[in-house]
């Protein structure tokens, strides 16, 4: 069976995350069919998807007003597997701590967005993840911490904080895993996730 993938693509590295799920998805022995999702109607047909970085203000507006917003959370609701990296997390948090992000929800985490400040804006570390046995190239771009973990598992730290959750179906980074060759995160959130439909 050919699964059909989904990538938000308002904003963001839409052609790398899809690149990483062919990837991901070929390790793990499974075709699929990628579509880029700019409108409502296409969530609904997807047995997983991924919601980019970009700017989580433009992206949280674009997605309420096409419709996706409510379509992502039924998504997963329904325990499909959802993989949300840098303003995705921060979009499917519970609390934005920003007024002009409208949240989905989907992720029981508050952050702070660009927790890393000026000098350490944009950097790329060695981390260790849960359920990964070397660690993983991480990628952050003007990213986010989370700094209040809800009922979710921490899958990774740096500095003390939360950079990596899973909270059911979502597994959710502030860092950038398509920016590597490595799909590893993708095959964890997407392949190997017992609480969503695909694996459990
Ligand atoms: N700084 C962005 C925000 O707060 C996130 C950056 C990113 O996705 N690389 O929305």
């Amino acid at each position: 069976m050919t699964l059909t993938a989904g990538v938000v693509a308002v904003q963001g590295d839409v052609a790398e995350h899809a690149a990483a799920i062919e990837r991901a998805a070929d390790e793990h022995g499974h075709e699929v069919d990628v579509l880029e999702i700019r409108e409502s109607g296409i969530v609904p047909e997807c047995d997983l998807l991924a919601l980019p970085g970009g700017e989580s203000t433009t992206i949280s507006r674009l997605l309420h007003r096409e419709g996706i917003a409510p379509e992502i959370c039924a998504h997963v609701e329904a325990r499909k597997p959802l993989l949300a990296t840098c303003a995705g997390l921060i979009v499917a948090s519970r609390d934005a701590n920003d007024d002009r992000v409208d949240e989905l929800g989907v992720v029981d985490v508050g952050v702070e967005r660009n927790a890393f400040g000026r000098q350490k804006d944009s950097f790329e570390a060695p981390l260790s993840i849960a359920g990964l046995e070397e660690p993983f190239p991480a990628v952050f771009i003007r990213a986010p911490v989370i700094d209040d973990v809800g009922d979710v598992s921490v899958l990774a730290t740096w500095d003390d904080r939360a950079v990596a959750v899973r909270d059911g179906p979502v597994v959710a980074s502030s860092f950038h895993p398509e920016l590597t060759p490595d799909s590893r995160i993708h095959g964890l959130a997407f392949f190997e996730n017992e609480e969503t439909t695909l694996s459990g």
